[in-house]
């Protein structure tokens, strides 16, 4: 097994190293926070049998050209808009992905932005350290409440269905919007499919989890923007590729929406000096989704014994079903 090849291009925790080890040489990327050059692991993948990646590498079909003897792409992610999947397929190389695993950790992620951006926290606490708390106000820093409001989630999914049954926690009327109804979760978890249209339109909190492809790019712009309430709340945990960011921009500064909580960017990492950055009611987090100790390490060993699975040949226990 020794003979074969395996690029990981970030520094992982040493638990899932190990069980690639077993199997072939590694060449690790040592860094944790910067990206492997597009350049750099193209040079280092034309000898390669293997690939371990992340959300954050471009893998496109100039690079897979350059990886004549790629077996399998395993990442360490559920979201899989990186990886260009129609020609991998047509090369014969396994994809797999870490679904599941990390439900509850990004359920838990989306929830956070939507109470932080509804009651307006990191603006709070940047006040207090700004030394601007003069005095109580009886409409200092009001905030829309979260009990008992409208929550239209578009893309129920595993993440989607964490996030409702959370919702209902706090009285929310859950609405969703796919584009094919779920019987069965209404049923178990008591929530209502609704039109696009209708969920933009009565919804007091919006939250995006449908999955980042050609047909959802852009699928949140000027006019879905147009239609949600003035006081509405707009949360996007998927990918940033599918909110248009100018259109939530000027939503967001002349009043059209309230608020807004990102966890993620048409642009990763998106520049500090980016516009949308300069609103007060931006709540902006480095696409942290996934981000809990446990969660991480659990992706990492997932990711892990999927390549192994994908270099010998087996089935991947996690394959990207596109
Ligand atoms: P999932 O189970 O596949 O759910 C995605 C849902 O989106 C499906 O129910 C699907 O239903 C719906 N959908 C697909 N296309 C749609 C469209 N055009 N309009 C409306 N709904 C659509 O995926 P998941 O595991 O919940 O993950 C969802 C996405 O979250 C991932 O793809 C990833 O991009 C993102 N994510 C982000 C983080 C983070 O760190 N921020 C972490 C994990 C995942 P239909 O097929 O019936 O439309």
């Amino acid at each position: 097994m020794g003979e074969y090849k395996i690029v990981v291009t970030r520094k992982i925790p040493d638990e899932s190293l190990d069980i690639m080890k077993k199997y072939g040489e590694l060449y690790i990327w040592p860094e944790e926070e910067i990206a492997m050059p597009y350049e750099r692991l193209k040079e280092e993948v034309c000898n390669a049998h293997a690939l371990y990646t992340n959300v954050g590498d471009k893998i496109d079909r100039e690079l897979l050209e350059s990886a004549p003897h790629l077996k399998v792409i395993s990442t360490m992610a559920v979201g899989f808009d990186n990886i260009d999947m129609e020609y991998a397929r047509e090369r014969g190389i396994a994809v797999g992905h870490t679904p599941s695993v990390l439900n509850e950790t990004t359920a838990d992620l989306a929830f956070t932005l939507l109470m932080a951006a509804g009651r307006r926290i990191v603006e709070g606490a940047d006040y207090i350290k700004e030394e601007k708390w003069k005095s109580w106000g009886p409409m200092l820093l009001t905030g829309q409440d979260i009990y008992g409001a409208r929550l239209g989630i578009i893309g129920m999914g595993r993440i989607g269905e964490g996030v409702a049954r959370r919702a209902l926690g706090f009285n929310m009327d859950v609405v969703y919007h796919n584009r094919s109804q779920k019987p069965h979760i209404e049923e178990e978890i008591g929530v209502t499919y609704c039109e696009l249209t209708e969920l933009l339109q009565t919804s007091d909190f919006i939250v995006l989890l449908a999955p980042g492809s050609e047909e959802t790019r852009h699928m949140i712009g000027t006019e879905q923007f147009q239609l949600m309430k003035k006081s509405a709340v707009f949360i996007n945990v998927s990918r940033g590729t599918n909110v248009d960011e100018q259109a939530l921009y000027k939503a967001l500064k002349e009043g059209g929406i309230w608020a807004a909580g990102l966890d993620v960017f048409e642009e990763e990492p998106i520049s500090a000096s980016h516009p949308l950055l300069s609103l007060p009611n931006v709540t902006a987090v480095p696409h942290i989704g996934s981000a809990s100790i446990a969660t991480r390490k659990k992706m990492a060993m997932m990711a892990a014994e999927n390549l192994v699975a994908g270099i010998k040949g087996e089935k991947l226990p996690f394959e990207v079903q596109a």
